[in-house]
């Protein structure tokens, strides 16, 4: 795997200087899983190119470490090959200087935007050209893109997931780097070691001033710390000028809709709302709990039956509260009359939902952090107690079909989980053998064979 930077300012040779490293020589950097050497095969006042060769030891790499991946991966696999996070790593070690935009020599061109041109190949490009594409087309790169075929003769396999990318821009050398560092991860979406806090704060610091505005922030955020949950929600408050976690008190709306576009063609939240409103008839409830009703939708459906006697919805975020109860102003009176709001966190025992017909809970459980999600079970199940509880959550298995939801993301920003249909039967025995409730699960939207639908539903009855 290598990767090579040309320049065409002149003189061109002063590429040597930003990068610390003579254009005439070869230069050899050790790293811990094998070695990096820089060369030019290009050097002269119009043109000068720095090419960085990656050579990856994978028995070094693997040696005397117990395999997470098992013997097969450790050996099989595609790290001396292709271009990844230790490509990555060679270049933050190698390219030091040049990368933290700082130069001995020829500080004034660090600091300038010069013509550049990256060239990475083999890529792993997991996500193809179309995410290629969404990674570096907002940073403002000319991006050219060539597929590589799995076998040079027999053309007739089709292509690799690997491609030869090539960027061009005017740009500052530390820029072009930076991105390159980050984004290459990104692509591979392997990251070879574990993700920790250092992880984080290599994140935040490669990250700083171009992040915060990147379109897909989210997805790099995502794929760079391998989807651990705590530091992502970290990063995306550091990039969005926030300090520390947000609660659960968060406003849903703009990614409720993101949410919503993801499910749209299958009409799923409607569907979901209009099979729960069906099964709380079902079992006869007149009295019940919406908890974490969001803006009312389940609320203003069950106001059009009158069986609905009493419906009460909790909410623990006041912005969706005010949506919900401005909505409900706009009911006839002798149907509002029927619902009230209560603000409150479910994760809390609340003694004013004690003694109702039935609690629906329409995705919301994936909103909790799941080191809590039992004070949540305990302070509904155990503590208010209704006679029943409907449960709805989506079904990871599921994701894989929707189009538009990249690999491995959650359908919400806010999800701290999306369970499988094995998870989700789990929790649900769990729950029941803890507090004596029966339960069932039903499928909610059409069923794949494979996959199941693309949400769950669970009642809870006593
Ligand atoms: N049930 C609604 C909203 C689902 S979005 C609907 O189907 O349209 C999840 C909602 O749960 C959000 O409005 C969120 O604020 C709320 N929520 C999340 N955690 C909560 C908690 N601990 N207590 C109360 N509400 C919570």
């Amino acid at each position: 795997m290598f990767l090579s930077v040309t320049t065409t300012h002149q003189p061109a040779t002063d590429l040597g200087f930003l990068l610390r490293k003579n254009p005439a020589r070869v230069h050899e950097t050790e790293l811990s899983f094998g070695k990096a050497l820089t060369l030019y095969p290009e050097a002269n006042e119009e043109r000068c190119t720095a090419t960085l060769i990656m050579e990856v030891d994978p028995v070094g790499l693997v040696r005397g470490k117990g395999g997470a991946g098992g013997l097969m991966d450790q050996y099989v696999n595609d790290r001396p090959y292709a271009a990844s996070s230790f490509l990555s790593v060679a270049m933050g070690r190698a390219w030091r200087e040049a990368m933290a935009g700082v130069s001995k020599d020829r500080q004034e061109l660090a600091d300038r935007a010069i013509p550049l041109e990256a060239h990475v190949t083999p890529l792993p490009a997991r996500g193809g050209e179309a995410l290629i594409r969404e990674l570096f087309g907002p940073l403002g790169y000319e991006i050219i893109i060539e597929t590589i075929p799995l076998d040079p003769v027999r053309t007739d396999w089709g292509v690799s997931p690997y491609v030869s990318l090539t960027l061009k821009a005017v740009t500052r050398l530390s820029a072009l780097l930076t991105h390159l560092y980050v984004l290459i991860p990104v692509l591979d979406d392997r990251k070879h070691y574990f993700v920790g806090e250092d992880e984080l704060e290599k994140l935040l610091a490669r990250g700083e001033g171009w992040l915060a505005e990147h379109p897909a922030k989210e997805l790099i955020v995502s794929r760079y710390l391998k989807r651990r949950k705590t530091l992502m929600r970290e990063a995306l408050a550091h990039f969005a000028g926030e300090e520390g976690e947000s609660d659960n008190a968060f406003d849903a709306t703009p990614k409720d809709n993101a949410e919503q576009a993801i499910e749209k063609p299958l009409r799923l939240h409607d569907l979901r709302l209009d099979t729960v409103a069906a099964t709380l008839k079902e079992l006869g409830a007149k009295r019940v709990l919406d908890l974490g009703c969001g803006e009312g939708k389940l609320i203003r459906r069950l106001l059009k039956d009158r069986q609905f006697e009493e419906i009460i919805g909790v909410e623990v975020s006041s912005l969706s509260l005010a949506r919900a109860a401005e909505k409900l102003e706009r009911e006839p009176e002798r149907l509002r009359s029927r619902a009230k709001f209560l603000h409150g966190a479910l994760i809390y025992r609340d003694a004013r939902l004690r003694g109702y017909d039935a609690a629906a809970l329409v995705e919301v459980i994936e909103h909790v952090e799941p080191a809590r999600l039992h004070h949540l079970e305990f302070a509904i199940f155990g503590d208010a107690r209704p006679k029943a509880v409907i449960v709805t959550t989506p079904n990871a298995d599921y994701n894989t079909l929707f189009p538009s939801l990249p690999a491995g993301l959650f359908r919400h920003a806010d999800h701290r989980f999306e369970w499988s249909r094995m998870e989700f039967e789990a929790w649900c025995r769990k729950v029941g053998e803890t507090y004596g409730y029966m339960w069932e699960i039903r499928p909610l939207g059409d069923v794949d064979e494979t996959h199941g639908a693309p949400s769950q539903m669970a009642v809870f009855t006593q």
